[in-house]
């Protein structure tokens, strides 16, 4: 016996798409790493924690509230503390390969006829002097504390990059009583009414942000940036200075806001991984798809962020619209696309939004200019913006080359980190890494592959 479908990534796309399939009654298999169903927009306390109140935003409630109760009353087989690190295609189908066990070394296998990519993104931090210091954490990272942890990151804050992650950030942390010193957002207003129409649908959601920022006083610096963060043992301070036109530093706006914690964070990118090592097509930074979220690898589908960042509502309408197709194209169909005709608006509108607020939110355009040589650029392998520099002149004209010079990007996140930062200081394209596994992987677990019995099997169970 076997599933129909693996579904990888537990957040609003998996979770819609589970639902859609298993309604028209494809046995599912929902796969996730975290220890709860959610997602990063539904991220749900560690179960550690004892607790089931969930820090779901306030618009988002009743659609959790509803995906949580229809997933409990599915025939859906869930399986959390699973890390997905390969997907194999094999003559009869799929072999989805997890890890998994209390130290997540556990080798464990689910065997599907077709596959969903529902694996999110992950965010962007551009380097500047001081980001290593402790006390430092991604825009996201603070938000995941938050609602995975019920902790914050220090008693007062600077929240500072560009992108709308920044809204929900600063919010969240006033909400939960952490003084939030400044919203620090590079972005000109100026800029926005160019996007107004494809934004339009996105004006309640930004009203309560600004309704919320003000009723916690949270004084938000447009066109500004944080230029540098100061602290010996940890952070102590920001240097925040305003930007021109052109995206440079204007001279002599330098001010210190002294904080505990720097929540910063410049976008996110598309996890494509697995996409990459099934040989996905992709567009751009992100899985491409067709009308139906297919990928162009036969049974496998993409939908959510690794298709493009576009936040939960996008997610979820294609996370649905994936789930029926595979319905339909597993029962031997071919679906009607006018049975989806709400979700297929709702993912125009989406991609419309998310089109804007890419174009909108660009770090400023002179950032690199502010790494000093010193400034770590690679954290996993330690490499300074210098060495990353001095591989220019030694030939370098390609990320490759420049990782095999410096080896930046060759440790344990394997450039998903820097790989944006050694592009722009280098003037190099900035190409996504083809990575053949999503995860490291214990050798053990690698030479084993391929013995039988299989070492783990977790085949569908009905
Ligand atoms: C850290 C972080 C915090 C965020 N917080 C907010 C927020 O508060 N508000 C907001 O509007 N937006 C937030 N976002 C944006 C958010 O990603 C989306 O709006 C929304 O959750 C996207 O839904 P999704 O289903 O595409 O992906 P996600 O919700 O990201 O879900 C992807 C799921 O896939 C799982 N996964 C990924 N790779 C693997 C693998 N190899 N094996 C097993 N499982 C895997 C992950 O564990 C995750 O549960 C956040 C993003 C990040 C990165």
């Amino acid at each position: 016996m076997r599933t129909d479908l693996a579904v990888i990534g537990a957040g609003p796309a998996g979770l819609a798409a589970a639902l859609a399939a298993a309604r028209r009654g494809i046995r599912v298999t929902l796969i996730d790493a975290a220890p709860r169903p959610g997602g990063q927009y539904f991220r749900q306390p560690a179960p550690g924690l004892r607790t089931e109140h969930a820090q779901v935003p306030r618009n988002g409630r009743r659609t959790w509230t509803r995906l949580r109760d229809a997933l409990a009353a599915s025939p859906v087989d869930v399986r959390t503390d699973h890390q997905v690190w390969c997907v194999e295609r094999e003559s009869d189908g799929l072999t989805v390969h997890a890890l998994t066990g209390p130290e997540g070394r556990e080798p464990a296998e689910v065997r599907a006829t077709a596959v969903l990519l529902a694996t999110g993104g992950y965010e962007t931090v551009l380097p500047f002097p001081g980001w290593t210091l402790p006390g430092v954490v991604t825009a996201g990272g603070a938000q995941a504390m938050l609602k995975g942890g019920i902790v914050t990151p220090g008693p007062t804050a600077v929240v500072a990059g560009t992108g709308p992650l920044l809204l929900p950030v600063a919010t969240g942390l006033a909400a939960a009583g952490v003084r939030v010193a400044a919203l620090v957002e590079s972005t000109d207003p100026v800029r926005l009414p160019r996007h107004a129409g494809a934004l339009a649908g996105k004006l309640p959601e930004a009203a309560g942000y600004a309704a919320r920022l003000l009723r916690h006083r949270v004084p938000v610096l447009a066109r500004h940036t944080v230029v540098r963060a100061h602290g010996e043992d940890r952070l102590t301070g920001v240097t925040v200075a305003a930007l021109d036109a052109h995206g440079r530093v204007r001279p002599g706006t330098e001010r210190l806001l002294p904080c505990d914690a720097l929540a910063v964070g410049h976008g996110m990118l598309p996890h494509t991984d697995l996409a990459g090592s099934l040989g996905c097509r992709l567009d751009g930074t992100a899985v491409a798809v067709d009308a139906e979220q297919r990928t162009d690898v036969p049974g496998v589908w993409a939908a959510g962020e690794a298709t493009g960042i576009g936040g939960a509502a996008l997610a979820l309408a294609e996370g649905h619209i994936a789930g029926r197709s595979i319905a339909a194209r597993l029962r031997g169909r071919t679906p009607d696309p006018r049975a989806w005709a709400p979700a297929a608006r709702a993912r125009a509108q989406g991609r419309a939004a998310a089109g804007a607020l890419d174009a909108l939110h660009t770090p400023p355009a002179h950032w690199a200019d502010g790494v000093t040589d010193d400034t770590v650029v690679c954290r996993c392998e330690e490499v300074p913006a210098g060495a990353v520099r001095e591989a220019l002149p030694l030939g370098a004209g390609d990320l490759r080359t420049v990782r095999l010079l410096t080896r930046a990007g060759m440790g344990w996140c394997q450039g998903r980190l820097c790989a944006p930062a050694v592009a722009a200081l280098t003037g190099c394209a900035p190409t996504p890494y083809r990575r053949p596994f999503a995860r490291p992987v214990p050798l053990g677990v690698l030479a084993a592959q391929h013995d039988r019995p299989r070492p783990r099997s977790e085949e569908g169970s009905s």
